[in-house]
């Protein structure tokens, strides 16, 4: 099948192909809008089974960054790129520069940064060759600490900074004593804990390895839970903070939380769950919207910024959230969808 009968084909600028002979290279950069900037996303290692499954991902992926860079108010646009091959077993200092060759050839209509199989290593040889790479150089700290290059810390600032406009536009309260169960206690979880113990919510964590749950319960006095009991908790708010597909057929008649708020990506097992939950009266944070802490710092760590202006930005998310809820009411239209809309609206007019 070609690009352009693909199903995740949705009209993509530029997709390219690229194999270096000497290293073995194989990979593929789809560059999908670039309306409000040049586009932004991760470079991911993963072994595919098949150049098409490459593809598949690689398509899906960049039309996801420039939804989630539009609604963050980024001048991006949306990238992807995909390297075929085991990310334990085939990397190489030449092997990551010529990944960054093949970045440099897109003159700085794509920018690259870390995902799932490439670490800040691999980024530094890819940046031997090309100017396009974000994420090696920290500079700025949301909190004003020393940065280390890791987004996590902004993502969960972010995850916060929406979780608690969404508790407010529900449920109007605060968060002291509200009851929030994170799903996943990673990078991400153990930081909205934190936060969120700070504010005096009560916590109850899970993860399927025990050392981030004892942490949080060493640390913050959060309720251990299984993964299982996690959805049927009498909680006020779910935190996914975990994988995808945590909001499916089967969980959704668990849920008591009156809010649905984290960091995971791809939360919904198919959009139409977005209605489901609508209809159950559970407020969806559409997770591209309350996740895009670590973009936004990944776009201020590569100009002329400050500390004080990431943590604005990051602030917005709370603002965006609230603008998406009360649109869904006036339209009785499900969170995920009108999140949806509203990107369209900004990258298809430019802003
Ligand atoms: P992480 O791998 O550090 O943490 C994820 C945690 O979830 C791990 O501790 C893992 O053991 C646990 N987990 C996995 N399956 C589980 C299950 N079934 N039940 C309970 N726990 C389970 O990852 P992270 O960086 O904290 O990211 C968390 C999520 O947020 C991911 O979906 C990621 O894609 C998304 N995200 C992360 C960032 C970031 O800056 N790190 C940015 C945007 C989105």
């Amino acid at each position: 099948m070609s690009v352009f009968e693909h199903p995740e084909f949705d009209g993509h600028e530029h997709v390219a192909y690229y194999h270096d002979k000497p290293t073995g290279l194989k990979a593929i950069i789809a560059v999908h809008n670039t309306n409000l900037g040049p586009a932004l996303g991760g470079c991911r290692m993963w072994p595919y089974i098949s150049s098409q499954e490459a593809l598949t991902d690689v398509l899906r992926l960049s039309k996801g960054m420039t939804y989630k860079s539009a609604m963050a108010n980024l001048k991006l646009g949306g990238g992807k790129s995909v390297i075929i091959g085991d990310p334990r077993k085939h990397k190489t200092d030449d092997f990551m520069q010529a990944m960054g060759r093949f970045v440099e050839s897109f003159a700085g209509t794509y920018y690259t940064a870390e995902d799932s199989g490439i670490s800040v290593d691999d980024l530094r040889a890819m940046a031997k060759q090309s100017q396009y790479i974000a994420g090696v150089d920290a500079q700025y700290h949301y909190n004003s600490e020393v940065p280390d290059g890791n987004p996590a810390p902004s993502t969960a600032y972010g995850v916060f900074v929406g979780l608690q406009a969404s508790v407010k536009y529900a449920l109007n309260t605060d968060l002291k004593g509200i009851r929030v169960a994170i799903q996943g206690v990673g990078h991400v979880g153990y930081r909205l804990a934190k936060h969120l113990y700070d504010s005096g919510a009560e916590l109850y964590v899970t993860d399927i390895f025990p050392d981030g749950v004892n942490r949080a319960v060493a640390d913050f006095g959060a309720t251990a839970v299984s993964p299982e009991a996690i959805y049927s908790l009498d909680v006020d708010v779910i935190a996914p903070c975990a994988l995808g597909a945590s909001i499916n057929d089967e969980t959704i008649p668990q849920i008591k939380a009156k809010v649905i708020a984290g960091a995971a990506n791809n939360q919904l097992a198919r959009e139409e769950m977005g209605e489901v939950l609508r209809q159950r009266g559970i407020l969806y944070a559409p997770d591209y919207v309350i996740n895009a802490g670590g973009v936004i710092d990944i776009f201020h760590q590569k100009m002329v910024s400050s500390n004080t202006a990431l943590r604005k930005h990051i602030e917005q998310i709370g603002t965006t959230l609230c603008e998406i809820y009360t649109r869904a009411s006036s339209e009785s239209c499900a969170t995920n969808r009108v999140a949806n809309a509203i990107a369209e609206e900004r990258f298809q007019n430019k802003g």
